[in-house]
């Protein structure tokens, strides 16, 4: 089956991972900018990290028949340095007309600072500037149903936002239903350890259907497995999912969201030329 991975971060990965992707499907992916397993030091650093991501790794992924996109923004690890955020924020526009640019992305709250909340305000106002669709990492560990919560709360404030252009990533049984409720796609990321296993991600389409619903890998520098859309896959066929509902959630709603940014120029592998 044909597959889209929303959500993965290619910077951390090697060739042979594209090569495994491939073999297993995966026709298309997107990667937000995220952290480099370090803290930057200056905007030249973010300047050439963007260049990384909307020229290399799209180069790299279509020696595999892959398509890749992107999306950009400072993370929110980064954040709290909110002078170098601003001094990157003024550099995205230079880069979102680029092919294969999505919007601004991955964004969000780390430690839930005031720091962090005012780079992803300032984020907002950027992508509304530039009608640009959001990406949005939410937090991971004890804080993730306060953060989750700040983070929506912040969006919905903002009239100006469309909920059907806004991703909120890292969802789990806690946090879905107020981003779905709401409006907006929600993602389930795919961990071997922590996040979200492939059945936990199978019980969730089981309770919610498969509307505005969306699976991913990551893929970064932690413990992760950039081929866990494939363990969904997998998982969803054992329980007797019919391939249709499976192709729902990997490939037609990514195709579907991606299709409302003027960046993704996607070539459906069945498509005749
Ligand atoms: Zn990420």
């Amino acid at each position: 089956m044909y597959y889209i991975d929303p959500h993965i971060h290619m910077v951390s990965r090697t060739t042979d991972d594209y090569e495994t992707l491939a073999r297993m499907g995966c026709v298309g992916m997107s990667e937000p900018a995220f952290w480099a397993g370090f803290d930057r030091g200056s905007v030249d650093s973010f300047r050439d990290y963007f260049r990384q991501l909307t020229d290399f790794e799209r180069r790299r992924a279509a020696q595999f028949g892959i398509q890749h996109f992107t999306w950009l923004c400072i993370n929110a690890k980064e954040a709290e340095n909110v002078s170098l955020s601003r001094e990157v924020l003024a550099i995205i526009p230079e880069f979102l007309g680029l092919p294969g640019v999505l919007g601004i992305g991955e964004i969000g709250l780390n430690k839930n600072t005031r720091n962090e909340a005012t780079v992803f305000l300032e984020h907002l106002e950027l992508a509304v500037q530039h009608q640009q669709q959001i990406l949005v990492h939410t937090p991971h560990l004890d804080d993730k149903y306060a953060g989750t919560r700040m983070i929506l709360d912040m969006l919905c404030d903002d009239r100006r936002i469309e909920r059907h252009r806004v991703l909120i990533d890292h969802v789990e049984e806690h946090t879905i239903r107020p981003a779905l409720e709401q409006g907006f796609w929600a993602g389930m990321t795919l961990y071997p350890l922590t996040k979200c296993t492939p059945a936990r991600a199978a019980d969730m389409i089981e309770i919610y259907g498969p509307e505005r619903l969306m699976v991913n890998s990551a893929g970064d520098w932690g413990p992760s497995k950039p081929t866990a859309v494939p363990d969904f896959i997998m998982e969803m066929r054992r329980r007797g999912h019919p391939e249709s509902l499976i192709r729902r959630v990997v490939y037609d709603n990514p195709v579907r969201f991606f299709r409302q940014s003027a960046g993704f120029q996607f070539h459906a592998p069945d498509d005749t030329p």
